[in-house]
C-alpha cells in the first residue's frame, strides 16, 4: 500500500457518531487531525469516549498501547472553526440539513486555501446542492462512510455536477491509503448502496404484509437459504427502523415519488408505536431477556425417497440443479431450454421464476414443487421451497425427504409468487442495472459497494449474469403480471441483457 501525505492536515466537522469515527479512520493513517463541533463540549467528549473504547481493547489485549496512545494524540478538539483555516482536507459530518451544509462550506471557503479539499458525508443530501453554495465546486466531493466508519470498509466518492476530477483522484488515493475500498458515483438520491440495498428490505416487508410467514422465518430464508449475513428484520432492527424508515422516505421522495421505492406499511407502524429495533429493546423483535423467535422449520420427513431423479433443461440451469441436489441425479437430459427442472418420480421440482408453483402445475400438468434461490447451495443450512395446491401430500413429503436427506433445513412457504431470495435478487439487481445504465456507477464499483458496504454475499450484477438475465427478466415480468403494478417492471439495461446470449454481462 502506498504511503499517505502525512503534511495533510485533516479537518472533521461535527463530532457524533460518524465524525469521531472517521477522525479515528484518518489518526490511524497517521494524519494530524483536528474535530470540530458546534457544540462546545462535544469533541472532547467525543475524544473522552473514544480514549475510553480503545484503552479497553489495550487492556483486554486486542491493541497495542504505543500505538493506540499515537493515534489518540494525533487528534485534537478545535475550539472554533477559524483555526481549521490551514487544513488541506475538511470532511463534515453535521446534521443532515442542507441549509447547514451549504453555510458551514461556505464559511470554510472563505477561510481555507483555495488548495483545500471539501467533503461531505451526506447519506441522502444532493453533492451538487452543497457544492452549489461554493465559489469553487470542483473542490467539493461525498465522502460517505458507513457506520462504524473504522469498521467498514467501504466509501463511496459522490461527484457533483462540478467536482473535478483531480478532487475524485485525491479522494481515491487518500481512501486507499487508509485501507478503505472506495467505489465511484455521481450524485443521485441513495448514491449506490442506499439505492440498490432498497429491495432487500421492501420484498421481505412485503411479504410479512401478505403474511407469507413470520418475522424470523422470512429472515431465515434470506440468511439460511439465500446466503446473506442477515435476514432483513433482523438487520433493520440492528439499524433502527426509524433510520432505515427515513433512508427509504428518502430515496422514495427524491425519485419523485417512483412506486418501486414505497416505503412499507409495517415499518411504519413500527415507528410509530416506538418500536425501533434494538436501541428501543423492541422492534421486529424483543430484545433484553426475551428467547428470540426461531423460524418454522419442517420436522423431518418420513417418507420413502424418490425412486428417480432426472435433469433437464440447459447446463446453467442442470449446473444449478445438480448443486442443490448435490450431484444426486441418476440421468440428464441437456436440452436448449432455459427453464431447467428436475423430475423426481413424477414431480417437477424448478427455481421459481416469479410464478406460483401452482400456475407452473396448471402449465405442466405435473405436480410441482419450486424452490428458492441461493447464493451457494452447498453452504446453504436451509432451502425454501413452495409446493402447488393441485399436488398430493405425498409429492410435497417425497420432495421434502429427498432435500432433507442432503442436510437441509426444509422451510415451506405458502404458494408465493417469486419467493423471497428469488424476487429479492431480481430487484436489486434490476435497481444495480439502473444504476449502470444511467452512468451513475460502473458494473464493477456497483457490485463492490453492495459487498463492502452491506456485505452481500455476491455483488448483484456478477449474481445475475451467473444465474442468467433471462431468468431475472421472466422473474421480474411475472412478478409485474401477478400484481399489476410497475415496481416490478423490468429495466432497459436488463431487457438488453437478457436479449444476448447468456453469459452477458454489463
Ligand atoms: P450525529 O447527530 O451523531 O452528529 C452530528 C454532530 O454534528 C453533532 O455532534 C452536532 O452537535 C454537530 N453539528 C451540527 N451542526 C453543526 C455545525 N453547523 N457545525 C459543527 N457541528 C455541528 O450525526 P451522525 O449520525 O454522525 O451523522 C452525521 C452525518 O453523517 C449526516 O450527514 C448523516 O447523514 C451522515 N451519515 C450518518 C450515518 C449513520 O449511520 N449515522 C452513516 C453515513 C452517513
Amino acid at each position: 500500500m502506498d504511503q499517505p501525505n502525512l503534511n495533510l492536515r485533516v479537518a472533521v466537522i461535527g463530532a457524533g457518531t460518524m465524525g469521531i469515527g472517521i477522525a479515528q479512520v484518518a489518526a490511524a493513517a497517521g494524519h494530524q487531525v483536528q474535530l470540530f463541533d458546534i457544540a462546545a463540549s462535544a469533541a472532547r467528549q467525543a475524544l473522552g469516549a473514544l480514549a475510553q473504547r480503545l484503552r479497553q481493547r489495550v487492556a483486554a489485549g486486542k491493541a497495542d498501547a504505543t500505538t493506540t496512545e499515537a493515534l489518540l494524540a494525533r487528534i485534537q478538539p478545535a475550539e472554533s472553526l477559524n483555526s481549521l483555516a490551514d487544513s488541506g482536507l475538511v470532511i463534515e459530518a453535521v446534521a443532515e440539513k442542507l441549509a447547514i451544509k451549504q453555510s458551514l462550506f461556505r464559511d470554510l471557503e472563505a477561510l481555507c486555501s483555495p488548495a483545500t479539499l471539501f467533503a461531505s458525508n451526506t447519506s441522502s443530501l444532493s453533492i451538487t446542492a452543497i457544492a452549489g453554495a461554493l465559489q469553487h465546486p470542483q473542490r467539493l466531493a461525498g465522502l460517505h462512510f458507513f457506520n462504524p466508519a473504522p469498521l467498514m470498509k467501504l466509501v463511496e466518492i459522490v461527484s457533483g455536477l462540478d467536482t473535478s476530477a483531480e478532487t475524485v483522484a485525491t479522494l481515491q488515493r487518500l481512501t486507499r491509503q487508509w485501507g478503505k475500498q472506495s467505489v465511484l458515483c455521481r450524485s443521485t438520491p441513495g448514491f449506490i448502496v442506499n439505492r440498490v440495498a432498497r429491495p432487500f428490505y421492501a420484498e421481505a416487508l412485503r411479504a410479512l404484509e401478505e403474511q407469507v410467514a413470520d418475522a424470523a422465518t422470512l429472515d431465515a430464508v434470506i440468511r439460511d437459504a439465500g446466503g446473506f449475513a442477515m435476514g432483513p428484520m433482523q438487520l433493520t432492527d440492528m439499524i433502527g427502523q426509524d433510520i432505515n424508515y427515513a433512508v427509504t422516505e428518502s430515496v422514495f421522495q427524491a425519485f419523485f415519488q417512483d412506486p418501486r421505492f414505497t416505503p412499507s406499511l409495517v415499518q411504519q407502524e413500527l415507528v410509530a408505536a416506538g418500536r425501533l429495533g434494538r436501541k428501543s429493546g423492541r422492534g421486529f423483535y424483543r430484545y433484553g431477556d426475551h428467547q428470540p423467535p426461531v423460524a418454522a422449520v419442517l420436522p423431518a420427513s418420513t417418507a420413502a425417497l424418490p425412486r428417480s431423479i432426472t435433469l433437464h433443461g440447459d447446463a446453467a440451469g442442470i449446473a444449478l440443479l445438480s448443486k442443490l441436489l448435490s450431484g444426486n441425479a441418476q440421468s440428464i437430459k441437456q436440452s436448449g431450454q432455459t427453464s431447467a427442472y428436475a423430475r423426481i418420480d413424477e414431480v417437477t421440482l424448478m427455481l421459481t421464476n416469479g410464478k406460483t408453483a401452482s400456475q407452473v402445475a396448471d402449465e405442466t400438468a405435473t405436480p410441482v414443487v419450486l424452490f428458492d434461490l441461493s447464493a451457494d447451495y452447498s453452504q446453504a443450512t436451509s432451502v425454501a421451497i413452495s409446493c402447488a395446491a393441485q399436488n398430493d401430500a405425498r409429492h410435497n413429503a417425497t420432495i421434502v425427504r429427498l432435500l432433507q436427506s442432503l442436510g437441509k433445513k426444509v422451510i415451506a412457504l405458502p404458494d408465493y409468487p417469486g419467493l423471497l431470495v428469488m424476487r429479492t435478487l431480481a430487484m436489486l439487481a434490476n435497481e444495480a442495472l439502473d444504476v449502470v445504465n444511467k452512468g451513475v456507477a460502473s458494473a464493477e464499483d456497483t457490485d463492490h459497494a453492495m459487498r463492502y458496504g452491506v456485505n452481500y454475499p455476491r455483488g448483484p450484477l456478477e449474481w445475475g449474469t451467473s444465474l442468467g438475465w433471462q431468468h431475472i427478466l421472466t422473474t421480474l415480468e411475472n412478478l409485474q403480471l401477478y400484481y399489476g403494478e410497475p415496481r416490478y417492471r423490468p429495466m432497459p439495461l436488463l431487457r438488453h441483457y437478457a436479449s444476448l446470449s447468456s453469459g452477458a454481462q454489463p
